[in-house]
């Protein structure tokens, strides 16, 4: 747990030009489902597809760790990487595009995140320059898009203002997987990226849209943190609702952001400070109710 904590404050603390994370990020393979894998590593947790029609991977963590990323998928299926689809826009999410890219390997992902890859973000205060072209997503889509192959029907579903403006659901229907990008912490508290375009609302209806796909067999793949289950889910997003109603009423009773804080609301649900810390999260719902998503690209 410390160690992934570490991991995680070492992906979002800085910009990604300056993430020098250590030259060989240890990997962990485990199989989840036939054809299906999960690469526990630095940075976000990669989703493989894999099989007689070559391998997708959905997100590449941090450039450093392309290598190993590359070398894990080869004993799963020894064909090339076709495909990265990525979650979203964050770097320690598509910090091995270029390298993959360079290897012929297509670039998927929403609108929205190549738009923020082409520009300078701010992430938790810290600048983000653009990204090399050689990094950007090659296709990229608005809404939805499917995967056929390797038997099995790969649903990239958008769900706005979330974690972002540019999150994917991604749903193996025939393997019964689902990849939450960062619409899912678990076991930690979330990171939700307003200067990014994400807002409480959009990250609770996230979280309903992944229910309404989910059931009690689904093997479900969080951002960060271990594999989960549906009642994993239906935990975060009654912590999710009961947090913006809360806000929202004390918003309603004209109470400060100070005020708000001091009312110790995260600590019930017995996440401790980490990479979010509690009074961080409880300012970004009380910001997010009290303007408009981030819609501009800087
Ligand atoms: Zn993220």
């Amino acid at each position: 747990m410390r160690k992934l904590l570490a991991a995680l404050i070492l992906c979002h603390a800085l910009p990604a030009a300056a993430q020098q994370p250590p030259p060989r990020p240890e990997l962990r393979v485990e199989r989840i489902a036939p054809g299906v894998a999960v690469l526990f590593g630095r940075g976000g947790n990669i989703g493989v597809s894999y099989g007689a029609d070559g391998n997708i991977l959905i997100d590449d963590q941090y450039a450093p760790a392309t290598e190993r990323v590359i070398a894990a998928v080869r004993t799963l299926d020894p064909d090339p990487i076709r495909y990265v689809l990525n979650t979203h826009w964050h770097g320690d999410h598509t910090g091995g595009n270029e390298n993959l890219g360079r290897t012929g390997t297509v670039i998927v992902a929403h609108d929205n995140v190549r738009i923020r890859m082409t520009m300078a973000q701010v992430v938790r205060g810290e600048r983000v320059p653009p990204s090399p072209s050689g990094a950007l997503p090659v296709i990229t889509f608005s809404e939805d898009l499917t995967f056929h192959l390797n038997g099995d029907d790969i649903r990239a579903i958008h769900v706005d203002h979330a974690h972002t403006d540019g999150d994917s659901l991604i749903y193996w229907t025939r393997a019964n997987v689902l990849h939450m990008g960062d619409t899912f912490f678990n076991g930690l508290l979330p990171f939700i990226d307003l200067d990014s375009g994400g807002s409480i609302d959009g990250a609770i209806a996230a979280v309903e849209t992944a229910l309404g796909l989910a059931n009690e067999e689904t093997r479900i793949i969080p951002g960060h943190g271990p594999m989960a289950r549906r009642a994993d889910l239906v935990r975060y997003r009654d912590m999710l609702r009961s947090l913006r109603d809360s806000v929202a009423r004390a918003i309603r009773q004209r109470r400060t952001l100070e005020q708000i804080k001091a009312m110790r609301l995260v600590d019930p649900f017995g996440l401790p400070d980490g990479f979010i810390a509690r009074d961080s999260l409880i300012e970004t719902i009380y910001l997010s109710l009290t303007r408009p998503p981030a819609r501009g690209h800087r």
